[in-house]
């Protein structure tokens, strides 16, 4: 501790400081984010690995503010769960994809499935699947075409995960296991527990570039054989990509299809693919 006059002590260094000050800023501006409309949704395509077809999108926040710019929302998703807005932020989240979706479709552009991240903290929320309930109602979007992602951590951490899981089937959305791999959790719960998808975590189809096969072999297979959708994430490479195709994976996703984009781009990208 450092002593800097009077009697106030100081226990951090100037670094962490700036870093309290910024965290303090982003608090402060995510007050009003949404209010003023400084957020907005990019999708990412997700390819069927067999015939090169775009059959779904993830959804993923951007945050743009006036005095900090574009933020990653590795940073700021963590504030938005401290303070509890990402319940309020969430909700408009799946408002604005269900409304997007069936846009969509009214444009001619026919995706299976719209992908959509869900903090711990909105899934362990009460009015979770009531309000994802009358968001589907209110949009007429068929629930059959949203798929949540969760992680394992949300499994592990959430007391009543199964009947959350239970409930969302019943409505109708698939859930899917984002990250997979990374979470330290036992594997028992995929064969208790209402999923429809494996995401391979990107950690794991980076290290295919040196030796990290036998992993990602063993993630495919197993999740093929309890008949699970399996996809790989963050391809970037075309050997990356010729590998998890030999390995019949299902579908990916990554910078070597698409980077997140735009609405418009997603429909011309799907012509464009269409065309092929
Ligand atoms: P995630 O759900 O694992 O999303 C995948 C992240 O990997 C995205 O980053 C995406 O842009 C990036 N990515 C995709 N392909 C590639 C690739 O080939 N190479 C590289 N280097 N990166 C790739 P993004 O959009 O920055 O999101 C980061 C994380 O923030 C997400 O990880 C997710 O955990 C969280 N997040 C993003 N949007 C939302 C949201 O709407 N709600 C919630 N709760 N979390 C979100
Ligand atoms: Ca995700
Ligand atoms: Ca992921
Ligand atoms: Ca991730």
């Amino acid at each position: 501790a450092k002593k800097n006059g009077g009697n106030n002590f100081c226990f951090s260094t100037p670094d962490q400081n700036m870093e309290m000050d910024r965290k303090f800023q982003m608090e402060l501006e995510l007050k009003n984010a949404l209010a003023s409309d400084e957020f907005k949704i990019v999708y990412q395509p997700l390819i069927n690995l067999k015939n090169n077809q775009i059959v779904g999108v993830e959804a993923l926040l951007r945050w743009k503010n006036k005095e900090l710019g574009s933020v990653s929302p590795i940073e700021f998703i963590p504030i938005l769960e401290k303070t509890g807005q990402i319940i309020q932020v969430g909700k408009w989240i799946l408002w604005s994809v269900c409304n997007q979706m069936k846009m969509w479709q009214e444009n001619g552009t026919y995706l299976e499935r719209i992908s959509v991240n869900v903090s711990p903290i909105q899934f362990k929320d009460k009015k979770f699947v009531q309000d994802l309930k009358q968001i589907i109602n209110e949009t007429e979007l068929d629930a059959s075409y949203i798929e949540l992602e969760i992680t394992e951590g949300t499994i592990l951490e959430i007391e009543n995960v199964s009947q959350t899981l239970h409930d969302l089937q019943e409505l109708g959305v698939k859930v899917s296991i984002d990250d997979f791999g990374t979470g330290y959790s036992s594997l028992s719960y995929l064969k208790q527990l209402p999923i429809d998808t494996l995401k391979i975590d990107k950690s794991f189809i980076d290290d295919l570039d040196m030796d990290g096969e036998i992993i990602v072999n063993t993630i495919i297979s197993m999740g093929k054989n309890l008949r699970f959708r399996v996809i790989a994430e963050g391809i970037e490479t075309p050997q990356q990509l010729n590998y998890l195709k030999k390995q019949e994976c299902h579908e990916g996703q990554g910078y070597y299809f698409s980077r997140p984009v735009n609405d418009k781009e997603i429909a011309l990208l799907y012509k464009k693919l269409q065309s092929k």
